[in-house]
């Protein structure tokens, strides 16, 4: 038997940056993923702390 990953429980609205529907607002680790490891949730947040530095220098503008 193989035993893969357990799929992310992530919130509804999150997109995969930890950009909520709400304007400024972010989530990483655990709120965001209730499975996620000390690991995953630490790498989550270094990168959603380098979207908001993107967002508020407006890098990912189109
Ligand atoms: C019993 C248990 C055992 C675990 N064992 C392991 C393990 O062996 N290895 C491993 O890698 N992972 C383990 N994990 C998972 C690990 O704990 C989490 O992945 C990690 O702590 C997630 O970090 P986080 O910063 O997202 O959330 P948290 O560490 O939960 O931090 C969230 C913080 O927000 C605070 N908070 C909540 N609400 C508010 C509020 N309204 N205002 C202000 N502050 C608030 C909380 O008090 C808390 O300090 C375990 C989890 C549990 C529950």
């Amino acid at each position: 038997m193989v035993v893969g990953a357990p799929e992310p429980v992530r919130c509804p609205g999150v997109d995969l940056m930890g950009r909520t529907t709400f304007p400024g607002i972010y989530v990483a680790g655990n709120v965001n993923d209730l499975v996620a490891q000390v690991v995953m949730a630490a790498a989550a947040g270094v990168k959603t702390a380098a979207v908001i530095n993107g967002d508020l220098l407006g890098l990912f503008d189109a």
